[in-house]
């Protein structure tokens, strides 16, 4: 009874488990009071500083080097007096995390007498000594300098940690050329494309309209186990998730977790974290539990895609910080645990225009309903055309358990809009002729807002299987998975809307200049999309086997892996849509192509020996010792000399053990020979594709032996918390 599974049994029952650190503070009275921004800004700055930082805010365009020197000296300022001793470029290369290089404002005078120090120099650009972030080749060594540069869209936030307090500037890596090295170079770059086209577009509907941005709400899926029980898992510890482990005799099928009441050492967490982002400006609004055991979810108020980025990868880091404070640990793994629903993060995406319009919410005139149908039916259009992007940017080694699994969306791209909605595009498309006929006119006095909010807001006409549904007034993407960053997505929406808003607008405009009036030119454009977008349309189960076949008959693609998901980043229609976007050279998608399947390579690798190690130094002991026992016994029967009757059971257990100890170890020696052969080819992709293929495989194999040991081995010798003591016991 020595072994970590049953101490960390011990220690939930004991005193270190006692509920502590309620978050308690009125979200008023902190909400915000980390970040450099709002009246705050204007309480350091001088007038001509103020106006400098928020035109960069708004416009994105750098602050004047004059200029940057008083916003850096009012930062400090305003830092200093909350106890911050550091600053540090923070920014979100591909490793999936954040990364941070602290540095004090302390530093020697020449004199040899110290000083407190933070210019412009430093906020603006640093050098981080990052050479083994992952680049894809763009920067070889010896050219492997990096560049952080400030995104003043991004407002600066002060990160705490126990005592210590650091001054965290939000910024972009670069290479020393200027390619992008991380998620957030790319998003602003589509975030301007998209505007560009957007405003455009709405030109025809409303002059006054400036400015359009993307919105996003993301909701975070999560488990919360315990933490030592967490620390006596190596998968958990090493992967994120189980790579073994029999299902329990109770998941989720008696669905008593979804929206039940939180069980209260996870309330104290919540509470906490939410308050830690409070303070960082992060409007968490709601919490729920989800619909495994021990999964939950938090969502907040949407945002500009950019600063909801940032919000949730700093939450994200929050969680996992928190979460030790309550000796607990936050899986944010898109499958940490198999026979139970994975986790996901729907990513909630529309456009919001300086006018404070919605494009996604059905307009209540019929000048603004087209607006809405413009807008809505070039988001579909988009999707239809690059699905096989949008389906990369999603895909992972994580996500590839749970894309499928009948508690996900399939890896195929189909758009759900709802009932009313297909009618009205059904409607357009068959009555909208070539020529202007009396229809256009009555298509276009559609009510649609009457109907739409009442039919969507219901949740009843929501098809929760869908990969990518309207809900009432933006688009839910719902196959991101729960670890991920939303930017990559993000961007890759962006920018297929923006390519495709430029399209319809040259398709307006030709028709525009043969005479037609506007109105009946952009209906006409739309209708012409309607068609061509039609098979990319679905309103049935997503979940269900007809669908994947009918998918196929219509020639949607449905990549299940990541190794062959992500080849669309290297397809041309990927190379024009993010080069005639201003989102990507050629240089930088191959990179980041690369990055990707490299990633992929190294998560399944690492899972291997992982799996490798607990089979054979934790099973399988285990397994020899519990045949031992038996051995004894049958033994002992035997000299009793009873008859065969009294030791059969016995035996025959015997037996069986040995099948599964022998299995074990020959797919484990194979799976070895298999990553040999893998690790000696070169090419990155073919490597991919040989641990997707001929790697991973050997993961089930080696799990269902153990599993089955699990059931027969004598459970207080077996080494591993089990799923029914991590899912149930906190
Ligand atoms: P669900 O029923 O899908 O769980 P929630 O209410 O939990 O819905 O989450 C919806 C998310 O969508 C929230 O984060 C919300 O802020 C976000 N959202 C609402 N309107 C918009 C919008 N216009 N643009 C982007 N996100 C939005
Ligand atoms: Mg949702």
């Amino acid at each position: 009874m020595s072994s970590l599974r049953f101490q960390a049994l011990q220690t939930l029952a004991g005193e270190e488990r006692k509920i502590t650190g309620y978050g308690d503070k009125k979200v008023t009275s902190i909400f915000a009071t980390n970040v450099f921004s709002g009246r705050t800004i204007r309480e350091y700055l001088s007038d001509e500083a103020y106006k400098s930082l928020m035109n960069s805010a708004k416009s994105g365009l750098r602050v004047e080097r004059k200029m940057a020197d008083q916003v850096a000296a009012g930062m400090k300022v305003w830092a200093e007096e909350r106890g911050v001793t550091h600053f540090t470029h923070w920014f979100q290369p591909l490793t999936g995390t954040t990364a941070e290089k602290h540095d004090s404002f302390f530093t020697l005078k020449s004199d040899g007498t110290a000083l407190e120090l933070f210019d412009g120099e430093a906020l603006i650009q640093q050098e981080p000594d990052a050479s083994s972030f992952p680049n894809g080749g763009i920067r070889a060594t010896f050219e492997a300098r990096g560049y952080t540069a400030w995104d003043p869209s991004s407002p600066a936030f002060i990160m705490e940690a126990g005592s210590g307090k650091t001054l965290c500037i939000p910024t972009i890596f670069i290479a020393y050329n200027g390619e992008s090295l991380d998620y957030k170079a790319p998003l602003l770059k589509s975030v301007a494309a998209l505007n560009k086209a957007a405003v455009d577009v709405c030109h025809y509907f409303d002059k006054n309209i400036n400015k359009v941005t993307a919105t996003l709400g993301w909701e975070q899926e999560y488990f919360v186990i315990d933490e030592a029980l967490a620390n006596a898992r190596p998968d958990l510890l090493m992967c994120g998730r189980t790579l073994l482990g029999h299902s329990p005799a109770k998941g989720q099928q008696l669905e008593d977790h979804y929206f039940g009441s939180i069980p209260e050492r996870v309330f104290a967490f919540m509470q906490d974290f939410e308050q830690e982002a409070y303070k960082l400006g992060i409007p968490l609004h709601t919490r729920h539990n989800e619909v495994a055991p021990s999964q939950f979810e938090c969502a907040p108020i949407f945002e500009e895609v950019n600063i909801a980025v940032d919000h949730n990868t700093l939450l994200m880091d929050i969680m996992n910080k928190v979460a030790k404070r309550h000796k607990l640990k936050a899986l944010l793994h898109e499958k940490p645990f198999a026979g139970v629903n994975g986790s996901g993060k729907h990513n909630n995406w529309s456009m919001a225009t300086d006018t404070g319009i919605n494009l996604l919410s059905p307009g209540k005139t019929p000048r603004t309903n087209l607006m809405f149908l413009t807008f809505f039916v070039n988001t579909i259009k988009a999707v239809h055309d690059y699905a096989d992007l949008l389906r990369a940017s999603i895909a992972s080694a994580n996500n590839d358990h749970r894309l499928g699994a009948n508690e996900a969306p399939p890896a195929i791209i189909s758009v759900y809009v709802g009932k009313y909605l297909s009618e009205v595009l059904d409607e357009v498309e068959t009555r909208v002729k070539e020529k202007f006929t009396e229809q256009d006119e009555v298509i276009l006095k559609l009510d649609i807002h009457k109907q739409i909010p009442e039919l969507l807001m219901d949740n009843t006409d929501r098809n929760r299987t869908s990969p990518f549904a309207f809900t009432g007034n933006k688009f839910e993407f719902r196959a991101v998975g729960s670890s991920a960053n939303c930017a990559s997505p993000m961007l890759v929406l962006n920018t297929i809307v923006s390519e495709t808003l430029k399209q319809f607008k040259i398709d307006v405009d030709a028709l525009i200049d043969k005479g037609e009036r506007k109105e009946i030119a952009i209906l006409q454009i739309l209708r012409n999309y309607i068609s061509d977008s039609k098979k990319i349309r679905f309103e049935g189960d997503n979940y269900s086997e007809e669908w994947a076949e009918e998918a196929k008959r219509r020639g949607l693609n449905n990549f299940k892996t990541t190794p062959e998901a992500l080849d669309a980043y290297s397809s041309e229609k990927a190379k024009y849509v993010f080069l005639n976007n201003g989102i990507f050279s050629k240089r930088e998608l191959d990179a980041r192509h690369e990055i990707m399947l490299e990633e992929y390579v190294k998560k399944v690798q690492i899972e291997a020996r992982v799996l490798g190690y607990i089979a054979t130094n934790h099973i399988l002991p285990a397994a020899i010792n519990y045949q031992n026992v038996l051995i004894q016994n049958v033994k002992g029967l035997k000299d009793l000399h009873l008859s065969e009757y009294a030791y059969k059971a016995q035996l025959n257990m015997v037996e069986v053990i040995s099948g599964h100890i022998q299995s074990i170890n020959n797919n484990v020696e194979a799976m070895i020979e298999a990553r040999k052969i893998a690790n000696r080819i070169v090419d990155v992709h073919k490597r991919a594709l040989q641990y997707c293929h001929s790697i991973k495989p050997y993961f089930d194999k080696i799990r269902y032996n153990a599993d089955k040991l699990e059931l027969i081995v004598d459970d207080s010798q077996w080494p591993l918390p089990k799923y029914r003591e991590l899912l149930f016991m906190r």
